[in-house]
């Protein structure tokens, strides 16, 4: 553990500072682990947010009501837990890698029933969901 005064490092159970006397309180200068989001996480909740902005035009356009009119209501729910996904990904939490891939699997489907499936479909979706499971054993 560390002084909370000086910062120097300090014989676990002393009471008082080698260095400069203060006292040591050990539940304050016992550091709390912290455990940081990885770079490819961030960088997905990034990604993913920007994406969901863009969806959010599309369920507006002329396009997605032409596809069906359950499509807008569909991509508007895609859009809600999508950003729900996206922030529980960020705070990483496991729920969100779970309720991401059910959204991606609905998705998949829905592409399927409407003929917009191609193979470009599953890659952004696979890359989160193997980004995620491969960091689920840390989230909580
Ligand atoms: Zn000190």
């Amino acid at each position: 553990m560390f002084c909370p005064a000086c910062g120097s490092r300090e014989e676990p159970g002393s009471n008082f500072c080698a260095n400069c006397g203060s006292r040591i309180d050990a539940a304050r200068s016992t550091p709390i682990p912290v455990r940081g989001r990885p770079g490819a996480i961030t960088t997905i909740c990034v990604i993913g947010f920007i994406a969901v902005v863009v969806i959010i035009p599309i369920i507006f356009s002329a396009a997605a009501s032409v596809a069906g009119p359950w499509i807008p209501a569909y991509l508007g729910l895609s859009a809600i837990v999508g950003i729900a996904c996206f922030v529980g990904l960020w705070r990483m939490k496991r729920w969100s890698v779970i309720a991401y891939t059910a959204l991606s699997a609905a998705t998949q489907i829905v592409l399927l029933a409407t003929g917009r499936w191609n193979i470009l479909s599953l890659l952004i979706p696979g890359v989160v969901i193997t980004v995620g499971f491969f960091y689920f054993k840390d989230m909580d």
